[in-house]
């Protein structure tokens, strides 16, 4: 079977490809781009995996013209940069197991090793610069073809090796799993009965996954799993998934018309700590807050849009409708969409015959106050007066 994709006939893949292939030695593309080319799905990184060793690997990307950053040198990991062309090269690995610690791992030069140590079968799949996809377990081509998410070999075992796939497991299948058939059974069990090594996971890892998994097109029936084992629980402490579901149905009605919205997402689940537990920029931290902080409030959807803009204020009515169980008008989009364009008249400027200091601050915003509730009518001249 042969692939085609602009990606891969482009310049700088052929080049590299050519580059770490040379001689006899083996490269190839992996992962998450063939398996979305496969589906038909987009592809935003290139992953490559190669026999050649990591010193190898520098030497010849850099002769190819490429920047070699060593970005995660010690599992093997190097990224090759030229202008927009971006790859992360893995020396073909075999992991040995550590009972319950991060995977140790050895370099190899057999492909068969590098798909072993892959978390799910459909992420085993391999493709070469022809356009040759290459299934070395023999098990990946079938399970995507059904949409099955399973773990290349036994579930416990890969699990105790990189707790994290317990993560990435409801991940993927959010993502690419059979809505109807829902999770693997062996993987579901295995990842409930091994929870407790979540706990000893960096925030950051666990962070990055449940963005991904929230960003799934309608992560709801996975995280409902989650819940159900008590997976979400370890977490996300007091987390509660009943929003989840009933904002996902709305944002796919039409008039909501939103694009994923993974923190919208996880302001649903409420939860302590959220920020902390899964590492939350400063931006995020301050718009989980901000759209926490709304939902109870008595502001109209256009004193909403005027404050917070329209993507914020559509974000809080969606979740007033989820969270205190109201009845979503997309009218209030509207009026939230026509105020967010709204500039209030009067400067501080305008007031400094008459006030001074802090009492300007406070006329201010007593004016601001009485242009809004008049639905923004109000003119200069007119709050002037
Ligand atoms: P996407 O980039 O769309 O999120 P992906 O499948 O490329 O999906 P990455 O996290 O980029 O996911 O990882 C690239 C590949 O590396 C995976 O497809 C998988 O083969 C392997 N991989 C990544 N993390 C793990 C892990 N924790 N355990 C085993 N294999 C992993
Ligand atoms: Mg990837």
């Amino acid at each position: 079977m042969k692939l085609t994709a602009d990606w891969l006939l482009a310049e700088p893949t052929q080049t590299i490809l050519a580059a770490l292939t040379k001689g006899g030695a083996q490269a190839y593309l992996v992962g998450g781009c063939v398996r979305n080319a496969l589906l038909g799905a987009p592809v935003s990184d290139l992953d490559i995996a190669t026999s050649n060793t990591p010193d190898e690997t520098v030497r010849r990307v850099t002769q190819a013209g490429f920047k070699a950053i060593p970005t995660g040198i010690e599992h093997g990991t190097i990224t090759a940069v030229r202008n927009h062309a971006m790859f992360e090269i893995t020396t073909f690995r075999r992991d040995i197991e550590t009972f319950g610690r991060h995977a140790t791992v050895a370099f190899s030069d057999n492909i068969l090793d590098d798909a072993h140590r892959r978390d799910f079968t459909v992420n085993a799949l391999y493709l070469d610069a022809s356009g040759t996809v290459l299934d070395p377990i023999g098990e990946g081509l079938e399970d995507l073809a059904a949409r099955r998410i399973r773990f290349v070999g036994t579930p416990e075992n890969r699990i105790h090796e990189d707790y994290l796939r317990i993560l990435r497991f409801f991940r993927f299948t959010a993502w690419y799993g059979d809505a109807e058939a829902g999770l693997d059974v062996e993987g579901f069990a295995a990842s409930a009965a091994n929870q407790d090594g979540i706990e000893a996971l960096s925030k950051e890892r666990i962070g990055h996954e449940m963005r991904k998994l929230l960003a799934a097109p309608d992560p709801a029936p996975a995280v409902a799993s989650m819940a159900q084992s008590g997976i979400l629980a370890r977490v996300i402490a007091g987390a509660d998934l009943r929003a989840l579901a009933p904002l996902v149905h709305l944002e796919r009605l039409n008039y909501a018309g939103i694009e994923p919205d993974w923190l919208l997402r996880l302001t649903t689940l409420g939860g302590q700590d959220v920020a902390r537990a899964l590492r939350l920029s400063k931006a995020e931290t301050r718009r989980l807050q901000v759209l926490r902080d709304h939902v109870g409030t008595t502001e109209s959807p256009a004193e909403l849009g005027y404050r917070l803009g329209f993507a914020d204020a559509r974000a809080v009515l969606l979740l007033r409708a989820v969270l205190l169980q109201t009845q979503f008008d997309p009218i209030s989009l509207q009026n939230a969409e026509k105020a967010a364009a709204a500039e209030f008249p009067l400067r501080g400027a305008d007031l400094l015959d008459r006030f001074s200091g802090q009492a300007l601050g406070a006329e201010l915003k007593r004016l601001e106050a009485l242009w809004i509730a008049s639905g923004f009518s109000l003119t200069r001249d007119e709050l002037l007066r």
